[in-house]
């Protein structure tokens, strides 16, 4: 067999098959039948308060997440951004069912994971939430090819066509041509586009993907973003990706930071008005608008960059409201010592 290692570098958005895209449709207009729709609202996909993820080993205990929080509504596509530690993997992980968290509140799909039986959890896995890992080989069986990897997943379903869906889903990411290639014979980027069809196997409401462009150059990554982009717009999937790469932060209309464990700002893409109101004052690359997250208890985490800009020493700070603005300043201590 001649190896293609040619890089399959952009994407064009595919002919969409009519039979993948109404098993789509016939999987969202479905009522997820969910107990907690009527509190939570029918367009809510995810939940999240005050989270809580603590790792215990033996000598210590990690706090991996502190009390984040998340509102997820269903067809968004957001980018959750932080630096490296931050607890992004663990979020996605309480996200996915992979792990469950240690207190706080987490819905999906109208479904309270805290009190998912460990059965009802493998269910959620195979049919709510689709997952694009990290690691390439831990999304791909190196000894299948492609089309057989995408096949896998759909074993649990039953119904007819599964290698002409399998087919279907590789021109949906651009990978069609790429059907008989094993991972070996896949650049990074194109291990990903077929990772993105094995997540899709099982007709999911929600796609999850972690570093999705963590090892490919700039190119490579916009194309998979591409990839993401069609299937929330076209397919309307809810999708969620976790990255650390800042520059992805233009490319999504809604970016939520996370810093220490705790959802920190959110940046929404500005609209088109606000954004041709603007022109000429901000730079051009300014697109998004910067939000601090507010708690139920009315916390928000100030970064520490701004209080050592105004001065702040001590773990004390001065509130006032004025004209309908909160003012935020150092205590007299703090302004005596600087
Ligand atoms: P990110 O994906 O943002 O780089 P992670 O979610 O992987 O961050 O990790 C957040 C924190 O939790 C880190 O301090 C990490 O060392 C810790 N952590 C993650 N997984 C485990 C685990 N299984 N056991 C102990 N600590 C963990
Ligand atoms: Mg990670």
């Amino acid at each position: 067999m001649s190896v293609n290692k040619q890089e399959t570098e952009s994407y064009q958005a595919p002919m969409l098959s009519e039979a993948l895209r109404d098993s789509f449709m016939q999987a969202y207009a479905k009522s997820t039948n969910g107990e907690l729709e009527d509190e939570l609202g029918d367009n809510v996909m995810i939940l999240c308060e005050n989270l809580v993820k603590i790792f215990k080993t033996k000598e210590t205990e990690v706090l991996a997440l502190q009390g984040l929080e998340l509102k997820v509504e269903k067809g968004e596509f957001v980018a959750i951004i932080g630096s490296s530690g931050s607890g992004k993997s663990t979020f996605l992980n309480m996200i996915g069912g992979l792990d469950r968290p240690s207190a706080g509140k987490l819905y999906v799909d109208g479904k309270d994971l805290f009190k998912l039986t460990e059965k009802q959890l493998v269910t959620y896995k195979q049919q709510t939430v689709g997952f694009v890992w990290q690691n390439n080989a831990r999304n791909l069986f190196p000894y299948l090819t492609a089309l057989q990897n995408v096949q896998l997943p759909m074993m649990f379903m039953d119904g007819k066509n599964m290698e002409q869906r399998a087919m279907d889903l590789l021109n949906l990411v651009g990978m069609g041509h790429k059907r008989d290639s094993k991972l070996s014979q896949l650049s990074g980027g194109e291990q990903q586009r077929i990772a993105i069809a094995i997540a899709l196997a099982n007709k999911p409401k929600l796609l999850l993907a972690d570093e999705p462009t963590g090892s490919v150059d700039q190119k490579t990554s916009d194309a998979i973003l591409d990839v993401f982009r069609y299937l929330n717009k076209e397919l309307g999937i809810t999708i969620v990706i976790v990255t650390h790469d800042i520059n992805l932060a233009t490319k999504v209309s809604r970016v939520v930071m996370i810093r220490d464990g705790k959802t920190s700002s959110e940046r929404i893409l500005r609209s088109e008005k606000k954004r041709e109101e603007l022109k000429g004052f901000t730079e051009e690359e300014d697109t998004h608008d910067e939000y601090v997250i507010l708690d139920r208890a009315g916390r928000v985490q100030i970064p520490r960059e701004m209080l050592d800009e105004i001065g702040v020493k001590s773990n004390r700070v001065q509130l006032k409201v004025e004209n309908g603005t909160i003012v935020v300043s150092p205590t007299e201590t703090d302004r005596q010592k600087s």
